[in-house]
């Protein structure tokens, strides 16, 4: 018998994101959350698909290894346990790769190596990612790890698109550089995209507008990103829930020198404080928009800097591309949000680009086109999987590898 099933974890610093699927048929077994870790209140909610109800832990755990343990004790409970001959393989979502990275990867000491050296340029992330790697390889020696990197999809940008316009030495030397973020979502989702126009990736060119918290577009030519709108870091881009996106970069001058604020109180301004909710004090779309129909001044404020922002970056990905086949959004904004798609494509019925209104109203799980008939690019909404895709990307390359 074959082993099908993968087990995908998405290690943060202080919670564990983890899903167990079949391969065989890409069906869901189970999929659960650890938070808190490393606090008295931490809590894991963890739900079997294959039947029973969901099921909540809560009370201290301590570490990743505590809490990977615990996921393990939920899963064998439903008879789906990791020491299971049926595991294939354990994919993780890794956030930086850096420039070496072009793909997923086989875990093996060079490759944590290297992981650990790209912290400097992903400090909250990828030490949180090495921890659950080093973690799952002590519960499963013997299994293939494979670390899948939210900025491989990006490495095909050519240089003129992937280099800051500073001196090069100094920044080769500190690895200052455009990487960009959310590329397995961007991946799966100009690939959902073609599929759904029932064209080959290689024959469509599409704009995908991630917009869940965090936001991020990218212009993708037959399947390959030629750009993308986070940078060096996630800060880069778009207007999001608690980031900036751009802004001139001597705002953080200024506000050293003249408005006194460290460099670590500038850095949780433009992370944490800002795009949204340093707008408006919300930002969850849903309140926003509430507040817009109540009249708020603030909210819509807030609503028309987002959109002018994403309207802009559509713009530019647009000349990049020449041709435009499809613009695509999805994640929690993009999917959810139909004023948000109407607003973004508002008067670009020029590039022929428009939004039908019913077909935008309609809510739904499964990619779908909401552009008129007529329209020469087609609008699409297609619900992203990076889970899938990471299980998907996990298995065909432990298969190889077994
Ligand atoms: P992330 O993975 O970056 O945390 P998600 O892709 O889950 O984010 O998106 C979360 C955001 O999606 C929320 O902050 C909220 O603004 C938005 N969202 C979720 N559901 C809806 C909805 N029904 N209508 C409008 N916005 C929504």
């Amino acid at each position: 018998m074959t082993a099908t099933r993968v087990l995908v974890l998405n290690s943060g610093s202080s919670s564990v994101k983890y899903q167990l699927l079949d391969m065989s048929d890409r069906s869901r077994l189970a999929v659960g959350l650890v938070e808190r870790i490393g606090e008295e209140t931490s809590r894991l909610k963890h739900t079997p698909l294959t039947g029973g109800d969901e099921r909540e832990r809560t009370g201290p755990i301590a570490d990743h290894e505590a809490a990977l343990k615990a996921v393990a004790e939920e899963l064998a409970a439903d008879g789906l346990g990791l020491d299971s001959p049926d595991l294939a393989a354990i994919g993780h979502r890794v956030v930086h790769g850096g420039k070496h990275f072009t793909a997923p990867t086989v875990v093996d000491d060079a490759v944590l190596a290297e992981i650990e050296r790209l912290i400097p340029v992903a400090p909250l992330h990828n030490p949180a990612n090495l921890t659950g790697i080093r973690t799952a390889q002590a519960l499963r020696p013997d299994l293939p790890q494979v670390a899948v990197f939210d900025t491989a999809f990006h490495t095909t940008m050519p240089e003129s698109a992937a280099r800051y316009a500073i001196d090069v030495e100094t920044a080769d030397r500190h690895r200052v550089r455009r990487y960009g973020f959310h590329g397995t979502s961007h991946a799966y989702v100009s690939r959902a995209t073609a599929e759904l126009l029932g064209k080959a990736p290689e024959e469509v060119n599409v704009i995908v507008l991630h917009l869940g918290n965090g936001a991020s577009a990218s212009a993708v030519r037959g399947g390959k990103c030629v750009d993308t709108s986070m940078g060096l870091t996630p800060l880069e881009g778009l207007v999001m829930g608690t980031r900036s996106g751009d802004l001139d970069p001597a705002v953080i001058f200024h506000l050293a020198r003249v408005g006194g604020l460290s460099v670590d109180e500038i850095d949780s301004l433009l992370n944490k404080k800002s795009g949204l909710v340093g707008l408006c004090g919300d930002n969850d779309m849903r309140e926003i928009r509430r507040r817009i129909d109540e009249g708020d001044e603030q909210a819509r404020l807030a609503f028309d800097i987002y959109i002018h922002r994403l309207k802009k970056y559509i713009g530019a990905y647009y000349a990049v591309l020449g041709r435009v086949d499809a613009v695509a959004f999805t994640a929690g904004v993009g999917e959810n949000a139909a004023p948000v798609r109407e607003a973004a494509l508002a008067g670009l019925e020029e590039l022929g680009l428009a939004v039908d209104g019913d077909l935008n109203a309609v809510r739904g799980d499964e990619p779908r086109l909401i552009s008129p008939e007529y329209a020469r690019v087609k609008v699409a909404v297609v619900p992203t999987d990076e889970e899938l895709e990471i299980a998907t990307q996990t298995y065909a390359l432990a298969g190889k590898n077994n």
